[in-house]
């Protein structure tokens, strides 16, 4: 059966008001009108009257948990999230950045989300070959199934064939069109730190000037901070205004260290995250 955005708005709607009138939340965070239907935006209602504001199609790329990081610790949150955007919720729960008990979250089972800039389908290819949220509380529509699965690695091949020197090529000619404005870091659900490193003075990790030196600076430093902490949803790539196609670098790393560790992050809420925890049986293919 095909999924229904307006339904799945229209429960949402119905979610988010039954939450905020009982109290048992002050926010939740979901998806507004943006300047057309195109460019829906992450949204927070706060109260029952602004639940009307909140509207879902296929164009809700926007991975909300990023902005679960915002609010005071103790602050009683929903949060509608997506297949990926439920894992970035179990990561940043493993990591001690939110609370499971202060959380409501609403999953959405979908498939058909497609970027805005291209019209292209998302799923399988920079949203980890998931339909199904991994946790919720509260289903917004039935789960997706029978729906072709591919890896989320299978995208890796034309990459992985190529040899170091051509990969460093392949990322100093793409990181070189980086302008810094951090877009990337803005969308990653992942990206909490503050101030970042890169905008520390004291010590000065690097040059922000976008060239060369600091651009791989900050981008050799980000894609090591989200290893085994990339969750998958391909935002960073999305919100790049200049396409550079970061999720190549952040599936290569979550490969190997699935491969390694055989666990992929925010997966469950029972795993610690990978490179925080040690076992004895841990490869040590890390230290080549
Ligand atoms: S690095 Fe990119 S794909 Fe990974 S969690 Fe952050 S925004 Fe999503
Ligand atoms: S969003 Fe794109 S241009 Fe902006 S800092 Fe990130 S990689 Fe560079």
């Amino acid at each position: 059966m095909a999924v229904s955005f307006q339904q799945i708005e229209e429960k949402l709607k119905t979610e988010a008001r039954r939450l905020l009138e009982s109290g048992q939340v002050s926010l939740v965070l979901a998806w507004g009108r943006g300047f057309d239907e195109k460019h829906p935006m992450p949204y927070v209602a706060k109260g029952a009257s602004d639940v009307d504001g909140i509207v879902f199609n296929e164009f809700c790329t926007h991975n909300l948990a990023r902005y679960l990081v915002r609010y005071p610790r103790g602050t009683k949150m929903a949060v509608a999230v997506k297949a990926a955007d439920s894992r970035a919720v179990v990561q940043l729960i493993q990591e001690d950045k939110v609370k499971r008990h202060d959380l409501v979250i609403l999953g959405i089972p979908v498939y058909g989300i497609k970027n805005p800039k291209t019209g292209e389908i998302i799923d399988g290819k920079t949203t980890c070959g998931l339909y199904n949220p991994v946790l919720y509380d509260i289903l917004i529509a039935e789960e997706v199934h029978g729906q072709p699965v591919s890896s989320p690695y299978a995208v890796l091949a034309e990459y992985e064939a190529m040899d170091q020197d051509a990969r460093f090529a392949f990322w100093k000619k793409e990181l070189d069109r980086c302008i810094r404005c951090y877009a990337c870091r803005k969308a990653c659900p992942m990206c909490y730190c503050d101030p970042c490193f890169i905008d520390q003075n004291k010590p000065k990790w690097g040059e922000k000037s976008p060239e060369t030196p600091g651009n791989l600076m900050y981008h050799l430093t980000r894609f090591h901070h989200l290893a085994g902490r990339c969750i998958d949803c391909g935002e960073c790539s999305r919100a790049c205004p200049v396409d550079i196609p970061l999720y190549l670098f952040h599936k290569k790393v979550a490969k190997e260290c699935e491969e390694m560790f055989g666990q992929a992050a925010g997966m469950s809420i029972e795993d610690k995250p990978v490179l925080v925890n040690f076992r004895m049986e841990d490869s040590d293919k890390i230290l080549e």
